[in-house]
């Protein structure tokens, strides 16, 4: 067969502990993915190894909006803190507007 098998034991003992994770920028709770402050790719070109790029809880719709709205150079150098996401109009609208979009329901931005 040689199939191999995947650590999939630990993550539901986890979630059953675990509080449900909060999305930084909307504060919605719910399953979270992890995003990358500063973009793989452009963290290599900096020189800067994946596991050293700092990362933040981020639901899908937030995290989608801000790659379709930000290319990765500005994600890089000016957005990689929370704050300076934040800062954004363009992003303050969003929040505002998907805080009342339940976490269930795909939001799609592309
Ligand atoms: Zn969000």
């Amino acid at each position: 067969m040689g199939r191999k098998e995947r650590a999939q034991a630990s993550w539901t003992e986890d979630a059953q502990e675990q509080p449900q994770d909060v999305c930084v920028l909307c504060g919605r709770e719910g399953e979270m993915t992890d995003h990358h402050l500063i973009p793989k790719s452009q963290g290599r070109r900096q020189g800067v190894k994946l596991g050293q790029i700092p990362t933040v809880k981020m639901c899908a719709a937030c995290q989608g909006f801000l790659s379709k709205t930000f290319s990765n150079a500005e994600l890089a150098n000016e957005l990689n803190t929370v704050e300076a996401i934040l800062a954004r109009e363009e992003v303050q609208k969003f929040v505002k507007w998907v805080q009342k979009q339940p976490l269930s329901r795909g939001v799609r931005v592309h």
